[in-house]
């Protein structure tokens, strides 16, 4: 029988979060749902959602929103590479999707590209190390 070290029960949004996250630090886990992807039961159905920073209950929901939404583009970075050759142009297109819909306000405009060399950078590196 396979064992884990963490069970995640339920993939929905919240389920499938904490699974891919806990993947992402290498922890031993599997996740159980009864429903496969794409099923129109559970709130997580559907194509898109809205995307609100702002919230009346607590401020403290800004702050989680945004960090939220970085790891939204980490994935929409990821979701690029899956699958793809490792390459300087797959590299510099994660960055790109890394800051897709970014917007500076003039005087802070390089940032957003220097975020996507980054990224490009980051990945480089580690393909590099893992070669080695
Ligand atoms: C129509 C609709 C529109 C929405 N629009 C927005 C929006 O625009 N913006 C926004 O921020 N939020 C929106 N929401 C809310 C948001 O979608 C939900 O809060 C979110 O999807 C909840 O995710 P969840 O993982 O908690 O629950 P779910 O997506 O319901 O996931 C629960 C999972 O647990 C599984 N499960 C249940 N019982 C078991 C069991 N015994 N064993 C194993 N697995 C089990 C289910 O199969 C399911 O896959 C909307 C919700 C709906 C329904």
């Amino acid at each position: 029988m396979r064992t884990c070290e963490v069970a995640v029960i339920g993939l929905g949004l919240m389920g499938s979060a904490a699974l891919h996250s806990l993947l992402r630090r290498s922890v031993d886990v599997l996740g159980f749902d009864p429903l496969t992807v794409g099923e129109a039961r559970g709130s997580s159905h559907g194509s898109c959602r809205i995307y609100r920073r702002f919230n009346f209950e607590n401020d403290s929901y800004t702050e989680l929103s945004d960090a939220a939404f970085a790891g939204w583009r980490a994935l929409e970075a990821e979701r690029g590479l899956v699958g793809a050759t490792l390459s300087d142009d797959a590299f510099a297109a994660a960055g790109e999707a890394a800051v897709k819909g970014a917007q500076g306000r003039g005087h802070n405009d390089f940032k957003i590209m220097l975020a996507a060399r980054t990224v490009a950078r980051a990945l480089t590196e580690a393909a590099q190390q893992r070669k080695a």
